[in-house]
């Protein structure tokens, strides 16, 4: 396994792969890597020749009083899982060598930002289409692979692909979890131990909706009513937002039909959790 920090680097092993004719598997990450993460490697190990992983804390996807400084890094830590999975190459730049000078053309995402973490995090997806861009171009994969737990990224990011025509294939992988629910992230080292002990409520709160609908719940706002009344007696922390959202269109429902999906997002003291549940819900 190789770790390399500089863009020209990476772009000479990258055409060398090329000339090779060996296809490229791609996981972008900000580091601190765990199962969620190695779910994403193991997946581009199974299907491509070669598995290049970035870490890259991104500036332009932070606001101003989020946690970039704070953000979790380990890169020792991070480069002793990446080859225990098999990850050919590591592209770890330094904010530096990614943004040398401010950019001359920026890129803004018009569609389905309005909503969950796009409406809390203003100028969120800009930073991260911003960054994809430069790092799809740099790595050129065959495919890149996208976690569910962030599923408006997933949505914005096949936005980014077909609309400009990146040739690569998007590849989300489900959500993995602790044993008690919680979904795994590089932020949950940021709990306090009682933050920690109540946060799997979240996923119970998907759940219990889950169940709602499968007993026969259909009328949105009643059932985001009962999951945020039901959570907010359940947690410390505040939540930020429970929506139900047309999945991956992101537009509110009048009914709940169709795919669809409960996304919820929480502040605690250090840290903000987001999850999400995809349900199939067959039309009547
Ligand atoms: P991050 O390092 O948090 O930017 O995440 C890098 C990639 O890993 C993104 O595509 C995330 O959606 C994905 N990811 C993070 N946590 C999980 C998880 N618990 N399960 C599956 N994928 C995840």
């Amino acid at each position: 396994m190789k770790i390399i920090t500089t863009i020209k680097e990476m772009q000479q092993e990258v055409r060398q792969l090329k000339v090779q004719q060996l296809s490229i598997g791609y996981v972008p990450t900000m580091g601190y890597l765990h199962e969620g993460h190695s779910a994403l490697i193991d997946e581009a190990r199974r299907h491509n020749d070669k598995v290049i992983i970035s870490i890259f804390v991104n500036p332009l996807q932070f606001g101003p009083n989020e946690d970039f400084d704070a953000y979790p890094r380990d890169i020792e830590r991070d480069e002793r899982i990446a080859k225990e999975h098999g990850v050919d190459f590591i592209f770890y730049p330094s904010v530096d060598e990614m943004y040398p000078h401010e950019l001359s053309v920026s890129l803004s995402v018009k569609d389905r930002t309005d909503v969950l973490c796009g409406k809390s995090r203003p100028g969120h997806f800009d930073g991260v289409v911003t960054v994809l861009t430069k790092l799809f171009h740099i790595i050129q994969p065959d495919r890149a692979y996208f976690g569910l737990k962030d599923a408006q990224q997933v949505a914005v990011v096949d936005g980014l692909i077909s609309d400009y025509h990146f040739p690569l294939e998007l590849i989300p992988v489900p959500t993995v979890r602790e044993e008690d629910g919680l979904a795994k992230s590089s932020r949950n080292v940021r709990l306090s131990s009682s933050e920690r002990e109540e946060a799997p409520q979240i996923y119970q709160t998907l759940l219990h909706g889950q169940e709602l609908i499968r007993a026969g719940e259909r009328n949105t706002f009643q059932l985001e009513e009962r999951l945020k009344e039901k959570l907010a007696n359940s947690i410390s922390g505040t939540i930020d937002y429970l929506e139900i959202l047309t999945y991956p269109g992101l537009r509110k429902p009048d009914q709940i039909e169709g795919k669809i999906m409960i996304a919820v997002a929480v502040y605690y003291h250090k840290v903000r959790l987001i999850d999400n549940l995809i349900i199939d819900v067959p039309r009547k």
